[in-house]
């Protein structure tokens, strides 16, 4: 997310993400091409463009904005900061992007990470990616990560936040302190019909990847497997907080909320729209840099 569309959409939804991911105000990314006007989406996290519309009745995403950060609930019981026991309430409903932070990254919020693959056919992932991921996971939340890949049926098509939502709900398994799920779709088509976004989280567990415009961001340049290790790494960055979504550091990109000033991290605006290459060329970054790992660090042991 991130972006200003092809620039400003792509920051709508980006922004929207990164809305919903500070709180306040939830943006919700409705899709003009799809049809489902589900109120209880909350924003999208996308970089690249995406025209979000926004429904009155909900919390619409707006590009731009933040809000104050709303930490997830903690598990009711006030007295497990010390322990590394996970909370045993249930746990939280999932709500805007990266207010799930702390749920998947603080040992007493969770025991351990349950990353849900779906994918429709002949839109897997790229080799090695899914590998990088549980890395990432692990490293930066110190807890066990089980992959559990399952096939999601439907074609190509305009996936509005609503529908992104609806395809999670219904191929993964439910939230639990035991097991905390992080969902990302690998689909054809688009965001809403705007092609320049290669990914877009629409929910603190919900993240699409859009595997043929990340072909189409690949271009002769060939680096597919580059891309979509960027792509599915900056999504798993504004699921877990980054940038500015769960802390208040002001260190985001005034102009790409959510985002990361630095061309280096992977967190860097352009990472998930379609000029990725123009901008950061055959080897984007696959990485989070040393803030972005500060700031995970910091809300893992808060
Ligand atoms: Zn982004």
């Amino acid at each position: 997310m991130g972006a200003c569309r092809r620039r400003g959409v792509a920051l709508v939804v980006v922004c929207v993400a990164l809305v919903a991911a500070c709180g306040g105000s939830d943006p919700t990314a409705s899709a003009s091409g799809s049809s489902s006007s589900d109120p209880s989406v909350l924003s999208v996290v996308s970089d690249g463009a995406a025209a979000a519309t926004t429904d009155a009745s909900s919390s619409s995403p707006t590009t731009g904005r933040s809000t104050t950060p709303r930490p997830p609930a903690t598990g009711g019981s006030g007295d497990t900061s010390a322990s590394s026991a996970p909370a045993t309430a249930p746990a939280p409903d999932p709500g805007d992007v990266g207010t799930f932070a702390a749920f998947y990254l603080r040992a007493r919020e969770s025991a351990s990470i349950e990353l849900a693959i779906a994918s429709q056919s002949g839109a897997a992932p790229q080799a090695g990616v899914v590998d990088h991921l549980v890395g990432v996971l692990r490293a930066v939340s110190g807890k066990p990560v089980r992959v559990a890949p399952r096939a999601l049926g439907g074609g190509s098509t305009h996936w509005s936040t609503p529908d992104i939502t609806r395809a999670v709900d219904q191929s993964s398994p439910a939230q639990s302190r035991e097991a905390a799920v992080v969902t990302l779709l690998f689909v054809h088509g688009d965001y809403s019909g705007d092609t320049s976004i290669l990914g877009a989280s629409v929910r603190a567990d919900a993240t699409a990847i859009f595997v043929d415009q990340e072909a189409s961001a690949a271009g002769l340049l060939g680096n597919i497997v580059d891309i979509e290790r960027a792509v599915t790494t900056h999504e798993l960055g504004h699921l877990l907080g980054l940038v500015d979504l769960f802390l208040h550091t002001g260190r985001q990109d005034p102009s790409h909320p959510g985002h990361s000033r630095n061309k280096g991290s992977v967190m860097y605006w352009a990472v998930e729209s379609d000029v990725i290459g123009q901008l950061l060329g055959a080897k984007p970054p696959t990485e989070f840099d040393q803030a972005d790992l500060a700031d995970l660090a910091t809300i893992r042991s808060g």
